[in-house]
């Protein structure tokens, strides 16, 4: 049971080496964590023994609390907290934070199968927050185990979209194949934006191309290796001569005198994914145009990291390819076609963007309004100053 204290307690221990502090009720001895406060020494001295809610929300976010309880000791006698701790997975009560449905709003578009499907996939990801946080923290490689987790709860397979590749996948919440639709969207509520690319982002926009345009014996292969976690894909398109101009990409792959495969020579730049990538769905010049391959990680293919403005865990890479060999039957659709492989998997790689875009829309106007609350300057919260208030409007 957490013990009691009075205010008069808390204040006698005022000293460095013994040093507490209250925050919302709940008291804190800080005697172990002063010297390891990223902010110094000096700003928890100055309220030792004091209560430090309102210095304490002025500079962090609420998880910083979640996240240092170990240094809870316990609360004040006879008062309660007064702010909310949010619940991993819990709605958001900000205005504008989730679709208007989960806030009990009348939608046309969600039944109760989005419903079931939120529930299920909040609970999932509440159990790894802690996971995705450290990530983003250590800028780490997204580990196998992370992603046989979020294989086995059926979230890989169901961040590609509806689709026959849903049957058999034990879809979160118990929502069935033909009943999910694109409106089943949770994934980048959780996921911080450069870990999301570095665990779904590659795979997302690379897995189309196996699902639609792959030898069946391919697909049965692959397909399941990389719903499951086990394997890994990304999309390797872009050169550093051809990004949006795809048409003049320069990679090219030569068909050896036997016919039974392709020497793939060339480079390509900015892929997500690509460091940790054990397949390549890789778009290559042929002799009458473009076409697509699945390459394998092998001899010649090498991957470099790509400095970039968000996450090392996106896996943001460099792609060489030297004398690659490439089995012929790991042509994605037609030889010479391939621009309708590269312009048919973009559109689903533009929807995916969207929903990730609107919900990461959501999360910053969330964030906005929180800080706005809970941060004073000149004397008072943020969201007292009208001009504040009227960029919030804009927001919106
Ligand atoms: C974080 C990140 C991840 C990525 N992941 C992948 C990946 O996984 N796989 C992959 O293949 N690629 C990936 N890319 C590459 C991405 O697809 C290219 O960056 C994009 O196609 C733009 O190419 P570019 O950077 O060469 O810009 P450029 O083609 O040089 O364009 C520069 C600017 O000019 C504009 N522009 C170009 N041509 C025209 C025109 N004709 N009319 C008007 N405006 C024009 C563009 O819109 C852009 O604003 C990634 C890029 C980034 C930044």
């Amino acid at each position: 049971m957490s013990k009691s204290f009075t205010r008069e307690e808390v204040a006698r221990h005022a000293a460095e080496e013994d040093l507490w502090i209250i925050i919302d009720s709940a008291v804190y001895d800080m005697s172990r964590f002063i010297d390891l406060h990223p902010g110094g020494v000096f700003p928890i001295l100055e309220l030792a023994g004091k209560d430090a809610t309102d210095a304490f929300y002025g500079l962090h976010r609420q998880e910083v609390l979640i996240k240092y309880d170990r240094y809870k000791i316990g609360t004040i006698a006879n008062e309660k907290p007064q702010i909310e701790i949010r619940q991993p997975g819990a709605i958001s009560k900000v205005p504008y934070a989730e679709s208007s449905a989960w806030m009990g709003f009348k939608s046309p578009y969600f039944t109760e199968s989005h419903f079931k499907f939120r529930a299920a996939v909040r609970e999932i990801m509440g159990g790894l927050e802690a996971d995705f946080r450290e990530l983003e923290q250590t800028d780490g490689k997204p580990s196998d185990e992370l992603m046989q987790k979020l294989g086995a709860a059926g979230l890989l397979a169901c961040n590609v979209g509806p689709g026959p590749h849903l049957r058999g996948i034990n879809i979160p919440g118990g929502v069935k194949a033909d009943e999910f639709d694109y409106f089943h969207e949770e994934f980048a509520r959780v996921v911080p934006r450069g870990v999301d690319d570095g665990v779904i982002g590659g795979f997302v926009i690379s897995i189309p191309t196996i699902l639609n345009f792959a030898k069946p014996h391919l697909r049965e292969k692959i397909v399941p290796e990389v719903f499951s976690g086990k394997k890994r894909i990304c999309l390797a398109i872009s050169e550093p001569g051809a990004g949006s101009d795809v048409a003049n990409l320069r990679t090219n792959a030569k068909l050896s005198a036997d016919g039974s495969h392709y020497i793939v020579n060339g480079t390509k730049k900015w892929i997500t994914g690509g460091r940790f990538a054990h397949y390549f769905s890789t778009a290559v010049r042929t002799d009458k145009g473009l076409s697509m391959l699945l390459i394998e990680r092998s001899e010649g293919l090498e991957t470099k990291a790509i400095r970039t403005s968000y996450s090392p865990s996106a896996g943001t890479a460099y792609v060489t390819f030297e004398n690659v060999k490439v089995p012929v039957e790991n042509l994605l659709g037609v030889e010479n076609q391939g621009f309708k492989v590269i312009l048919s998997n973009f559109n689903h790689e533009r929807l995916v963007m969207l929903m990730g875009a609107s919900y990461a829309g959501r999360i910053a106007v969330e964030e906005c309004f929180k800080w706005a609350n809970q941060r004073k300057v000149f004397g008072k919260r943020l969201i007292d100053q009208p001009v504040i208030r009227n960029k919030l409007a804009g927001m919106d």
